[in-house]
């Protein structure tokens, strides 16, 4: 048969990446990014990109640890090479602080990240509502500068990107072989997809230069990210809420929040507001789907539903949907050799 033709739907970090690791495995395969949107407007612009993982209840532990240390891995070997700064990947280090001591004194990760132990009692004293902390050294990718330099690879090895809506992943039979369906919370529409709900969450970037440590309360809800550039203070956790207008009410309350934690935020500069929709799930949707219309069929594989940890597993689950485009490029192989004979 000819080189396969490989349509990724969705250009955000998922789609990115599933894109490259999908030119890279089969470099035969001819591979072609459809998006109705590209960096800098997906959710994964809207994202802190800090690599700690959100855990997702109905995939197995070690299947999300092995996704997160995959990504952990190829980010490390990023950010110690001449490319770190272009592609936005940085190490940090700071502290996860906790107003009473947590039930899982050790997370499924903390052998993944650099250093983890818990803080010192000097440490505690920056927190004074704080009993509990974890310290850390894990990596951050500025998502827009990222997402661009992915965009950059594949440009560089030949994978095609238009710009498209797509109404029904049926519209790309018989121009495309493999649909990878990566459209994060467009998957709800996309393929009716209920298990898929939203979860709004609304983060400030500031300028704040002198904070160089992250800080983050354990309940995930009040944090604070320094990039390269920017600071990202959050944040809000609004299930099921699709409103992507900024709340100033929200602002207020994300400001103070750190600035209790940070006192010297007040000083931060040039806030922007951004909101962005977690494409949330029990589990993220990995899966190889054969769709038929008759007898008709549509091979397509399902990468969404990262929720709150894209950043944290993107690479992982790229590859995964890598080996699963694998099997359908093999499917296909067969059944055209069987017709042949
Ligand atoms: P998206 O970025 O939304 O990309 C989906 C793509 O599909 C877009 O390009 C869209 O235009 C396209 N699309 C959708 N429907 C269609 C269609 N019908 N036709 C064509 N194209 C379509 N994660 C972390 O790991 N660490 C963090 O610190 C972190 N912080 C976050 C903070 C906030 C405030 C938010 C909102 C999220 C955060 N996340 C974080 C989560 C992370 O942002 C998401 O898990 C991740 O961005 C999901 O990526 P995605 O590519 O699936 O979705």
């Amino acid at each position: 048969m000819a080189a396969p033709k490989v349509a990724v739907v969705g250009a955000g970090v998922i789609g990115l990446s599933t894109a490259l690791c999908i030119a890279e495995t089969f470099p035969s395969c001819s591979v072609t990014v459809l998006s109705d949107q590209f960096s800098p407007n997906t959710t994964s612009d809207v994202a802190a990109g800090m690599l700690i993982p959100h855990t997702y209840p109905g995939t197995p532990i070690h299947v999300q640890k092995q996704w997160f240390k995959e990504t952990f891995t190829h980010l490390f070997a990023i950010s110690n090479s001449a490319v770190a700064s272009e592609a936005g990947i940085h190490l940090v280090s700071g502290w996860q602080v906790f107003k009473s001591t947590p039930k899982e004194e050790l997370p499924f990760w903390s052998d993944v990240v650099l250093g983890f132990r818990p803080m010192s009692e000097a440490e505690l004293q920056k927190f004074p509502k704080h009993r509990f902390g974890q310290a850390f050294t894990t990596l951050k990718c500025d998502c827009p500068p990222y997402l661009l330099w992915l965009e950059k690879r594949l440009k560089a090895i030949g994978v095609q990107m238009h710009t498209r809506k797509v109404a029904d992943l049926w519209e790309l039979h018989g121009e495309y072989n493999v649909v990878v369906n990566c459209t994060g919370i467009g998957a709800h529409q996309l393929v009716g997809d209920e298990k898929l709900f939203p979860i709004r969450g609304q983060v400030l970037k500031v300028h704040a230069p002198w904070v160089k440590n992250f800080i983050r309360d354990g309940d995930g809800l009040t944090y604070i990210y320094p990039g390269i550039h920017r600071v990202t203070l959050g944040g809000t956790r609004e299930k099921e809420r699709w409103s992507l207008s900024p709340d100033p009410g929200t602002t207020k309350d994300i400001f103070d929040r750190c600035c209790s934690l940070e006192p010297s935020l007040r000083e931060a500069q040039e806030i922007q507001v951004k909101v962005g929709l977690r494409p949330s799930r029990q589990c993220v949707r990995l899966q190889r789907e054969v769709l038929s219309q008759g007898e008709v069929k549509l091979l397509v594989v399902h990468n969404y539903g990262h929720g709150a940890g894209g950043f944290s597993v993107h690479r992982g689950t790229a590859k995964e949907a890598a080996r699963l485009v694998g099997e359908c490029i093999a499917a296909l192989k067969n059944s055209s050799l069987r017709a042949k004979l």
